[in-house]
């Protein structure tokens, strides 16, 4: 692939199924609560040595250039994410109610001290006064007298135990409970060794010159996955690119999320690194969404996914060119759709942006669609593949998957199979069996 100016993204493919068979397994030999965390952690402990195994692999393959790609669901157990993604919701959720804002507008909304202590008592929400006062204080760190989102969000870092402060009776259960739930103490525990392999992981992949890339996954595990990842950004990505997030335009929310992060990257002044995707969990994601009676996450249509995807494309690129974030933007377009690729060219081109400054990089699954990394690579961008690695049996559900979702991928695949025919017979007719790539 090096010969074609191809690089590897090496991806280890563990799905969060395969995980939970883990845990299930721990829990049907064991019951005490605490050896089933010692079983599922040891379990995730093997797994990290994967991965600092795989970031030695693409050091000595790429000479300081590659990524490792990783799930953060194989790191630990996958309700700790739910949970951690509910958690977040709910503050979202307090957020825009007290605030009135919508997903579009949140970041941009803002709520003084004496509005909020309206809107608490129209909710009926119990705080202490004085608390509140020292509360407000504390969040407003720019001192400006309002509590923005991005200050709300810090509840969850370093202010996690003022999120109980917020009570309110549940009719349901009879008492006055916290209106945001929280860990309990081995959840706690868990969430921190998590955080701590993460950290290894990404000081160890900063020394040998690795970029670590975070898949998306699930909407139920995507906004912890989102959250983790904008706080490696901010410690990781002070002078490159180092870690980078994904983003799926399958989602109705994509551009407004990407809107949020781009401006927290001008504010806290780190580079903002994105792999844009359509989204591989449509199917599931539709389903549960009916089976639980909320509203579907995903787009009407693929014409719609197709827009977004071109919304936050441009979007991305956009910022490229704000002052603040000049030379601080990367984005990789991950997609076997033609029409992205050729529309990513055309953007390099319109924006005057060459291939060789890494702003826009290409990438597409192993085995999959060559024929468009082969000639991206030759013409001199930046293209990758995702090379799926692991123990089979843990591999194959992950491939499975990547082929169900693929389905449209079947055209895809005959017509890569008509251009090696076709250049089968070019090279039989001129005599050139061997290809040699031309010298750039
Ligand atoms: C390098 C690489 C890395 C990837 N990493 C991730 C990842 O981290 N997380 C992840 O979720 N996926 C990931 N994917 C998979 C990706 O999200 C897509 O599932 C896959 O690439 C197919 O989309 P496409 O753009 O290549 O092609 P296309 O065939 O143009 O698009 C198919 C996609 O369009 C969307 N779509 C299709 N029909 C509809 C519809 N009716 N309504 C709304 N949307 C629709 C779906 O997302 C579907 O997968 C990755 C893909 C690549 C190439």
């Amino acid at each position: 692939m090096r010969k074609f100016g191809v690089q590897s993204i090496m991806d280890y493919s563990v799905e969060s199924d395969s995980l939970q068979n883990i845990e299930e397994k721990a829990a049907s030999e064991i019951v005490c609560e605490k050896k089933i965390l010692k079983i599922t952690e040891n379990e995730f402990d093997k797994i990290i040595k994967i991965f600092l195994k795989c970031v030695d692999t693409v050091a000595n393959a790429t000479k300081r250039e590659g990524f490792a790609a990783i799930k953060l669901t194989a790191l630990g157990r996958p309700q700790l994410f739910t949970k951690y993604s509910e958690m977040i919701v709910q503050l979202q959720t307090f957020f825009k109610a007290i605030t009135g804002s919508t997903d579009n507008d949140i970041f941009l909304n803002k709520i003084s001290k004496e509005e909020f202590l309206k809107r608490l008592e129209e909710f009926q929400i119990k705080i202490d006064n004085q608390i509140f006062e020292d509360w407000f204080k504390m969040l407003d760190t720019d001192e400006d007298g309002f509590i923005d989102y991005y200050d709300w969000e810090a509840l969850l870092n370093e202010k996690k135990e003022l999120i109980q402060m917020f009570t309110s009776f549940n009719v349901r259960t009879g008492k006055v409970e916290p209106l945001i739930q929280q860990f309990t103490e081995i959840e706690e525990q868990e969430f921190s060794n998590m955080m701590d392999r993460l950290l290894h992981l990404a000081d160890y992949a900063k020394s040998a010159g690795v970029g670590i890339m975070i898949d998306a996954e699930q909407t139920y595990y995507q906004p912890a996955i989102s959250r983790i990842v904008i706080d490696l950004m901010k410690k990781y990505n002070q002078d490159s690119c180092q870690i980078m997030n994904t983003y799926q335009a399958y989602l109705k929310k994509t551009l407004s999320t990407i809107e949020h992060d781009l401006r927290l990257s001008q504010r806290e002044n780190f580079y903002f690194g994105c792999k844009l995707v359509r989204g591989a969990y449509m199917e599931e994601e539709s389903k549960r969404a009916a089976d639980r009676g909320y509203e579907n996450p995903i787009n009407p249509s693929y014409e719609a996914t197709n827009e977004m995807y071109n919304k936050c494309l441009e979007r991305i690129i956009k910022e490229h060119h704000n002052e603040t974030n000049k030379n601080k933007i990367s984005v990789m377009v991950a997609s076997h759709n033609e029409e992205s690729i050729r529309k990513a060219i055309q953007i390099l081109k319109d924006e005057v942006i060459a291939p060789s400054e890494n702003v826009i990089y290409f990438a597409q699954l192993y085995g999959m669609c060559d024929q468009i990394s082969f000639s991206l690579g030759q013409a001199g961008y930046p293209a990758f593949k995702y090379v799926p690695y692991g123990p089979v049996e843990e591999v194959l559900p992950y491939l499975s998957r990547r082929a169900l979702e693929n389905g449209s991928m079947l055209q895809n695949l005959a017509k890569e199979r008509k251009l090696l025919w076709k250049e089968l017979k070019r090279r039989l007719l001129s005599g050139q069996i061997i290809h040699r790539v031309p010298i750039a």
